[in-house]
């Protein structure tokens, strides 16, 4: 039997977080000894929330979790997994279709950087909860409850409730 310890890095956009990300965040913690939430700071994506108030609501959510914390990284997640010595990257699976992306994304991350992705498979009830659908449920008014945590719910209703204020 090996005792290494193992530090993983869950990276993503979380934006925002979900219950299917929380299943799969919750089931690793009995895999590895440490694990680390990195919410992306990518300059790319068109983002609802900041990576501020993403790191916020994580937080918020992971108190009870032995082991797990939250950060925001910018650039390369190879390279943030270097400078936290990480041993592994997390990723979560939802569909086959998820497969064919995460799959080409964890031989590229292998071959740049000899790092190992393990993926764990979401609970059935969240097969199909997206950030992107999530954010364009709410922006049309429709009931998230059993999707999102209820604090990601508190703050999404707060921002388009404003959203729709300004613009009326
Ligand atoms: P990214 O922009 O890096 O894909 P996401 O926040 O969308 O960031 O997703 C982060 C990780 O969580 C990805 O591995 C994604 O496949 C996974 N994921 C997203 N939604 C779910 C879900 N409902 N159940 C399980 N895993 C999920």
């Amino acid at each position: 039997m090996c005792n290494k310890f193992v530090r993983a890095i869950f990276p993503g956009s979380f934006d925002p977080i979900t219950n299917g990300h929380m299943d799969v965040i919750r089931r690793s913690v009995k895999l590895f000894d440490e694990l680390i939430i990195a919410v992306g700071r990518s300059p790319i994506k068109n983002q609802l929330f900041t990576p501020e108030e993403r790191v916020e609501m994580i937080a918020e959510l992971i108190t009870d979790l032995p082991g797990v914390s939250v950060e925001s990284f910018e650039g390369l997640t190879v390279e943030y997994a270097a400078q936290r010595k990480a041993d592994v990257i997390l990723r979560g699976l939802r569909s086959l279709t998820d497969v064919q992306y995460e799959f080409q994304l964890a031989m590229t991350n292998r071959a740049v950087a000899g790092i190992e992705t393990v993926f764990i498979m979401t609970s059935e009830q969240y097969g199909f909860t997206s950030s992107t659908l999530i954010r364009e449920i709410a922006s049309l008014g429709g009931d998230l409850s059993n999707l999102i945590p209820p604090n990601v719910h508190k703050r999404l209703e707060g921002r388009f409730n404003r959203l729709s204020s300004r613009k009326a």
